[in-house]
């Protein structure tokens, strides 16, 4: 079965930016599933995938545009800490953010300098060349269900409580 539009696959992937660093790896736990051509997964990854089937292996280099996105200074802003509601803050911690437009966005605290906290609403990959490698677990159909939800159910996918 090849990979199209509605297809149920699973990968098993590793991430290592530009240096060689792994950041993300499947390896040792349930491949990741996603429903195909539904933007479950970062663009350059999907559209890449396009066609495979089973067993393929598939190196992609995903410029930050079909990624995470190239940095944007705009999103990285300072902020009072008794924003923070007394939290402990740290480098590196995270926090959900709403935006000017309401919508939701994960921001990471980069610096604490006295009573100001700088965050960044970048995506911590924005702006990276990412490289995937890549196998090709499984191609199935989707359920109804998963079509209706446009995500994947089970093992490597979305668990409803
Ligand atoms: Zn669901």
């Amino acid at each position: 079965m090849l990979i199209e539009q509605d297809k149920v696959v699973l990968i098993h992937y590793t991430l290592t930016d530009e240096a060689g660093k792994v950041l993300d790896s499947s390896s040792g736990g349930d491949p990741l599933a996603y429903l195909h051509g539904q933007g479950n997964i970062i663009s350059g990854l999907e559209s890449a995938l396009n066609g495979k089937q089973a067993g393929d292996k598939l190196s992609v280099r995903v410029e930050p545009a079909d990624g995470y996105g190239v940095r944007d200074d705009a999103l990285v802003q300072q902020v009072p800490r008794r924003q923070f509601g007394g939290a402990d803050l740290q480098p590196g911690m995270q926090f959900h953010a709403q935006t000017s437009k309401g919508h939701a966005r994960v921001v990471t605290v980069t610096r604490i300098s006295g009573d100001m906290v700088t965050v960044d609403g970048n995506h911590p990959l924005a702006g990276e060349v990412l490289n995937f490698d890549v196998e090709v677990a499984e191609v199935r159909d989707a359920t109804q269900e998963e079509l209706e939800h446009g995500h994947v159910h089970g093992p490597g996918g979305h668990h409803h409580g």
